[in-house]
C-alpha cells in the first residue's frame, strides 16, 4: 500500500492489557478502538487511513489521528472530545454522563450531498468518508460482518433450500473487507460459493485468514470443482480472479448451475468499482485521472454485471442486492430492469429489525483471547434456550481467526443486549475478565439507519427516506450515556443515500457503567422496535406491547 500512503503513515497498534495509557477506561477504550481500526491486521489499506468499505477512514489524516490520540491521552472524565469527519475540532466540558467522544462524519446538506462535492471538499481537506464503523472506531474486522452475512444465508436456506445450502452453489463479487465475509458464511451454512475479485491479494488474504478455502486458476477449474463439491454435498468456498463484469455474463452463457447470486463489490462508490477494460493495476491513477470518465465507465460495467444477474434470476436464481448499491448504480449505467431483484433487508431481515435484532458487538481491550472464550460462555449461560445463536458461538469459536483485538458479534435483540451488557461489567468488575470491554454496533441496526436502498428499502408506510430516526437515535444514546455516539452519512450505498448513527460503550467494571450501560442497550434497541412500530409492522407492535416499550401514539 505504500504508494497510497498518507504522509506521516506508521504501523499502528493498540496498547494491550490492564493498565492505562490514558486518564480513564472510557478514554482508553476510544484510543484502543481507534488505534485498532488501523491495525494492519484489521484495516484494508491502513497506510491511507482506510479501514474498510472503498474508501471508509478512521481518522481524516495522520496528523488528525496523532491529535485525537494526543486529545485522549489527556481527556478528563468530565469533557467530550468533538470529531469532524476524522478530525479533532475541540474539547468541551460536560459531565461524566456525557460521552467522551462525539463525532460527525462526512455529512452534507442535502442538495449537496454526492460523491462530486464531496470528493471536492475531500480534496480540500475539509472531510473525509466515515463509511459505518470506520470512522465510528468499532470496526473487528471481517468477523464483524460474518454474523450478518451467516444470517442472511441462513435465512436464504429457510426460505428456498430446506433450511441448509447443502447441494447449492453460490455466485458472488467482492472479497473485501465486507465481502470477505461471503465465503465462510456460505460454508457455515453447508453451501459452495464461487467468489471474484479482481484483486488478487484480497483472495490471498482471504485464504490466509480462513475465510476461503481454495484459489481456481482459472474459471473452468473453478466451475468444475465447484460442481464436484456440490454434488457430494461438501461446503467449499473458491475464489475466482476477475472482473465480475466479465466473469458473470460469462457463467450465465455458459448456463452454469448457479442456485444464488449476489454482490459485494464496492458499487456504492464508482470510482472503487473496476470498469471491463481497465487492469486492476491501472485502476487507482486512471479514476485520480479523469474521475467523471471513470465513474461513466464503471457503471456501464455495472449495468452489464446486473443484466447477468437479473439473467440468473429469470432462470430461476434466488437473487438478490447485498447492499452496496449495485443496482442503482446499473441503473444509472442505463440497465432498466436494475431492480427486478430485491435488496437482502426487506427479503431476509427486516423480521429480526422489527424486534430490535442487531449487529450486537464487543471487544477485549485486555487483547486477551481468553476474555472472549470467557463471555462466549456467559453468552451461551445467558439465553440457553436460542439454539441458533447456540450454534453461532460455537462455530465461531472454531472458525473465527481473531483480527486485531480479539472481539466477537453475535445477534441479540431488545431485551436481551443490556443483559449481556450488565453480566460482561460484572465480569470485569470481579476480575474474570482482565481488562474491560468496548461494547458496540454496526450501524446497520434496526433503529439506527435511514438508507432506502438497504436498510429502509420498501417500509411498509413509505418513510424509507425518512432520516429522523437516526438522528433521534443519537440523541438518545447520547442522552443514555454511551462513551462514544456519531453521526453518519453515506456509508454502505454511498452519498447521498444514508444517514445513521452509532454508539459504543466501554464496561469498565464500574456501577456508573453498569448504569449506562443498562439504560444504553436498553434503549438503543428499543429505537429499533419503536421505528418499526411507527411504520405498521404488527411483529414490532407485539414485542413493544409484550417488552413494555410505551408507544404514546397507541396509549388511548
Ligand atoms: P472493499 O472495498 O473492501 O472490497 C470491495 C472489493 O471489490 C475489492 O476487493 C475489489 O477488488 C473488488 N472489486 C471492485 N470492482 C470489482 C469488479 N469489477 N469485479 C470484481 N471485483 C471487484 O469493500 P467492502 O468493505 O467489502 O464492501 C463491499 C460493498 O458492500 C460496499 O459497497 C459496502 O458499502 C457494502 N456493504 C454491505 C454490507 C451489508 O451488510 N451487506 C455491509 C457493509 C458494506
Amino acid at each position: 500500500d505504500r504508494k497510497d500512503a498518507l504522509p506521516g503513515a506508521r504501523p499502528v497498534r493498540a496498547p494491550r492489557g490492564s493498565e492505562l495509557t490514558t486518564l480513564g477506561w472510557q478514554q482508553e477504550g476510544a484510543l484502543r478502538m481507534l488505534m485498532n481500526n488501523l491495525d494492519p491486521e484489521v484495516a484494508e489499506h491502513p497506510d491511507s487511513l482506510v479501514v474498510y468499505g472503498g474508501t471508509g477512514r478512521a481518522a481524516r489524516s495522520w496528523e488528525a489521528f496523532d491529535a485525537m490520540v494526543r486529545t485522549l491521552k489527556t481527556l478528563r472524565d468530565d469533557e467530550t472530545m468533538l470529531v469532524q469527519s476524522g478530525k479533532p475540532v475541540g474539547v468541551l466540558r460536560t459531565s461524566e454522563w456525557a460521552p467522551r467522544v462525539l463525532l460527525a462524519n462526512s455529512n452534507l446538506v442535502g442538495d449537496w450531498a454526492n460523491w462530486e462535492e464531496f470528493r471536492r471538499l475531500e480534496a480540500l481537506g475539509l472531510t473525509m468518508y466515515g463509511q459505518m464503523t470506520a470512522g465510528s472506531w468499532i470496526y473487528i474486522g471481517t468477523q464483524g460482518i460474518l454474523q450478518g452475512t451467516y444470517e442472511t444465508f441462513g435465512a436464504i436456506a429457510r426460505k428456498r433450500f430446506h433450511g441448509t445450502l447443502a447441494g447449492t452453489i453460490t455466485l458472488t463479487a467482492g472479497l473485501g473487507g465486507m465481502g470477505g465475509a461471503q465465503p465462510l458464511a456460505i460454508t457455515m451454512n453447508e453451501g459452495v460459493a464461487l467468489c471474484v475479485d479482481c484483486d488478487e491479494t484480497r483472495i490471498d488474504r482471504r485464504i490466509k485468514t480462513r475465510y476461503l478455502d481454495v484459489k481456481a486458476e482459472n474459471l473452468d477449474e473453478a466451475l468444475r470443482v465447484a460442481v464436484e463439491a456440490r454434488d457430494a454435498r461438501r461446503p467449499l468456498s473458491i475464489g475466482v480472479h476477475g472482473n465480475a463484469a466479465e466473469i458473470f455474463p460469462d457463467l450465465l452463457v455458459r448456463e452454469a448451475p448457479i442456485d444464488i447470486v449476489t454482490d459485494q463489490t464496492s458499487a456504492h462508490d464508482p470510482l472503487a468499482y473496476l470498469p471491463v477494460g481497465i487492469d486492476f493495476a491501472e485502476m487507482k491513477s486512471r479514476a485520480a485521472a479523469d474521475p467523471k470518465r471513470f465513474t461513466d465507465e464503471a457503471r456501464e460495467s455495472m449495468a452489464q454485471h446486473v443484466e447477468a444477474m437479473v439473467g440468473f434470476l429469470d432462470r430461476g436464481a434466488e437473487v438478490f442486492d447485498y447492499g452496496n448499491s449495485i443496482r442503482d448504480e446499473a441503473r444509472k449505467g442505463g440497465y432498466k430492469r436494475a431492480f427486478d431483484f430485491p435488496g437482502f433487508v426487506p427479503a431476509y431481515i427486516r423480521p429480526l429489525f422489527e424486534e430490535g435484532l442487531g449487529p450486537f458487538r464487543w471487544a477485549a481491550l485486555s487483547g486477551d483471547p481468553k476474555d472472549i472464550e470467557a463471555t462466549d460462555r456467559a453468552i451461551l449461560e445467558l439465553f440457553p434456550n436460542n439454539e441458533h445463536l447456540r450454534r453461532w458461538i460455537t462455530m465461531a469459536g472454531e472458525k473465527v481467526a481473531f483480527e486485531g483485538l480479539p472481539a466477537r458479534i453475535c445477534w441479540l435483540g431488545y431485551g436481551e443486549r443490556h443483559r449481556a451488557g450488565l453480566k460482561f461489567n460484572e465480569m470485569v468488575a470481579s476480575g474474570e475478565l482482565s481488562a474491560p470491554l468496548a461494547i458496540g454496533r454496526d450501524h446497520l441496526d434496526s433503529g439506527s439507519v435511514a438508507s432506502p436502498y438497504r436498510e429502509t428499502e420498501s417500509m411498509l408506510d413509505g418513510s424509507d427516506a425518512i432520516a429522523d430516526w437516526p438522528l433521534l437515535n443519537a440523541l438518545v444514546n447520547t442522552a443514555s450515556g454511551a462513551s462514544w455516539v456519531s453521526i453518519h452519512h453515506g456509508g454502505g450505498v454511498g452519498m447521498g443515500r444514508s444517514i445513521h448513527a452509532g454508539q459504543v460503550c466501554i464496561a469498565d467494571g464500574t456501577e456508573l457503567a453498569a448504569r449506562k450501560l443498562e439504560a444504553v442497550l436498553t434503549n438503543d434497541p428499543g429505537m429499533g422496535v419503536i421505528r418499526h412500530v411507527d411504520a405498521g409492522y404488527e411483529h414490532a407492535r407485539e414485542v413493544a406491547a409484550e417488552r413494555g416499550i410505551r408507544i404514546p401514539m397507541s396509549e388511548a
